[in-house]
C-alpha cells in the first residue's frame, strides 16, 4: 500500500466505524459490564486495545492510534492532551534522578524549559549538543546516558538533523539509549523515524495532523522496546485526551496529503521569491542548500510544509513592527500547521541556544505559508518588506 491510500485506510477496521466512513464518537467515562466474566476480560485486555475506562480511551481513541502505528511502523501509540505533553511524559517514561540526556540545542522552547525545570528538579542531568553533531554524538554520550532527543528540523532556524548518524552512534556506544524524536515538521507523511531506528515518535497533533487550527492534542509513536514503557508511564501520570480531538485529528489525517502539497509548493515559490530580495541575507527553508543539514532532508525527508524561516541582513524593531501591522494575510500567532498563513519574527535566541550560538545578521522571521493564493501571500511579504525598508 503505497502512502496516500494508507492514510486513506489507516485506522478505519470495521470495529471502529461500523456501517459508516468514520469511526463512531465514542464519548465515555464509565464503561459497564453485565457479567464478572466480561469485567475480567476486559481487564486482560485494556492494555491492548479494549475498553475498560474511558481514561484509557475508547474505541474512537483506538482508531486514531492505530492509525498512527500503521503511519509510523510503531507497535502502539499513546495520545495525548497536547504535543507537550507528549514530550513531557516521553522524557518522564525514561529517565530517573542521575541520568543523563542529550537534548538538542535548537529544540522547540517548552521543552527547554521543561528539561530546565522540572527535569533538573528532580535530578536528571542534561547536556545540549549542537543539532549538526551528527555522528560525533558519540563524543558525548556517558555511561549516565539514558535518552537522546531529537527534533529536526530545529524551531525557528530549521537545522535539519542527522538522524541515522546519531540513532546508529547511540546504538554502538550503549544499546540501551532511548532515541526520542520530535516529528511534528515532517508528520509520517514525510519522515518515519522509527525505520531509521528511533525509539519514540512524537508530534503536536495541533499542527498538521489536526489540521485547522481548532484542536490541541498530542501522540507519541513507540518501537518494540519502548512502547510498553512508554504506556505503563503515560498511563501512571494520567495521560489522556478528549475523543472529540481525536476524532478531529483522524479526519484531518484524511486530507494531509493535498494539505501538505499544496503548503509545500506555496512555500518553495515564496521562499525562492525571499531568496531573490537584497533585504533577505539568507532562507532557512530546508529544501534550500542555505538551510543547514539541507543534505539530510534531501536524503530523508520526501517533501516539505508551509514551515520556514528567513533571515534579514539586519536589526530595527521599529521597522519590524510597522511590517508586521502592515500584513493583512499573514497573522501573528502561535502554532502553525492550520490551513492559515502566520508570521513571528525574532532576532534574541541567547536564552534558546546555549551548546552553539546565534549569529545571524538580522531579525529571524518565521512564516507559515497557509493554503491561501500564492499571489496574494507574496503581495502581502512584498508589502511588508517595502514598509520594513521605508522605515529603516
Ligand atoms: C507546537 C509544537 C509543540 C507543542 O505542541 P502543543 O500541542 O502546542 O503542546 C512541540 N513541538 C513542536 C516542534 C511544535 O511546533
Amino acid at each position: 500500500m503505497k502512502k496516500n491510500t494508507k492514510l486513506i485506510h489507516a485506522g478505519r477496521d470495521k470495529q471502529f466505524t461500523g456501517a459508516a466512513v468514520n469511526p463512531k464518537l465514542v464519548r465515555a467515562s464509565t464503561i459497564v459490564f453485565d457479567s464478572v466474566d466480561e469485567l475480567s476480560k476486559a481487564a486482560q485486555g485494556r492494555d491492548d486495545g479494549v475498553e475498560y475506562y474511558g481514561r484509557r480511551g475508547t474505541s474512537t481513541t483506538f482508531a486514531l492510534t492505530q492509525a498512527m502505528c500503521d503511519l509510523e511502523r510503531a507497535a502502539g501509540c499513546y495520545v495525548y492532551p497536547c504535543g507537550t505533553a507528549a514530550i513531557t511524559s516521553s522524557l518522564l517514561s525514561f529517565l530517573s534522578a542521575g541520568d543523563h540526556l542529550l537534548m538538542v540545542d535548537s529544540v522547540y522552547e517548552p521543552t527547554r524549559e521543561f528539561v530546565d525545570g522540572i527535569l533538573a528538579r528532580i535530578g536528571v542531568e542534561a547536556d545540549y549538543y549542537d543539532p549538526l553533531v551528527g555522528e560525533q554524538i558519540k563524543q558525548l554520550i556517558k555511561p549516565n546516558t539514558k535518552v537522546i532527543f531529537l527534533e529536526s528540523p530545529g524551531s525557528w532556524t530549521m537545522e535539519v538533523q542527522d538522524v541515522p548518524a546519531i540513532v546508529a552512534a547511540a546504538k554502538r556506544a550503549d544499546e540501551g539509549i532511548v532515541t526520542m524524536i520530535d516529528n511534528t515538521y515532517a508528520t509520517p507523511y514525510n519522515f518515519r523515524p522509527l525505520t531509521v531506528g528511533v525509539d519514540i515518535s512524537i508530534h503536536s497533533a495541533t499542527k498538521y495532523l489536526s489540521g485547522h487550527s481548532d484542536v490541541m492534542l498530542g501522540v507519541a509513536s513507540a518501537s518494540d522496546r519502548a512502547w510498553r514503557q512508554l504506556q505503563r508511564n503515560s498511563y501512571e501520570l494520567g495521560q489522556c485526551a478528549s475523543v472529540d480531538d481525536c476524532y478531529t485529528t483522524l479526519r484531518g489525517l484524511r486530507t494531509l496529503p493535498v494539505r501538505m502539497h499544496h503548503h509545500h509548493h506555496s512555500a518553495i515559490e515564496i521562499a525562492q521569491w525571499l531568496f531573490d530580495q537584497d533585504i533577505v541575507d539568507h532562507v532557512r527553508h530546508p529544501a534550500f542548500a542555505s538551510c543547514p543539514g539541507h543534505e539530510n532532508y534531501a536524503r530523508d525527508f520526501s517533501g516539505g510544509n508551509g514551515l520556514f524561516s528567513f533571515v534579514l541582513n539586519t536589526t530595527n524593531e521599529a521597522a519590524m513592527t510597522a511590517m508586521l501591522d502592515s500584513l493583512i494575510y499573514f497573522k501573528m500567532g502561535f502554532s502553525w500547521g492550520g490551513y492559515e498563513s502566520l508570521i513571528l519574527s525574532a532576532n534574541d535566541f541567547s536564552r534558546q541556544r546555549t551548546a552553539t550560538q546565534w549569529k545571524g545578521s538580522g531579525h529571524v522571521v518565521r512564516v507559515h505559508i497557509g493554503l491561501e493564493d500564492t499571489a496574494d501571500l507574496l503581495e502581502d511579504l512584498e508589502r511588508g518588506l517595502r514598509v520594513f525598508k521605508a522605515h529603516l
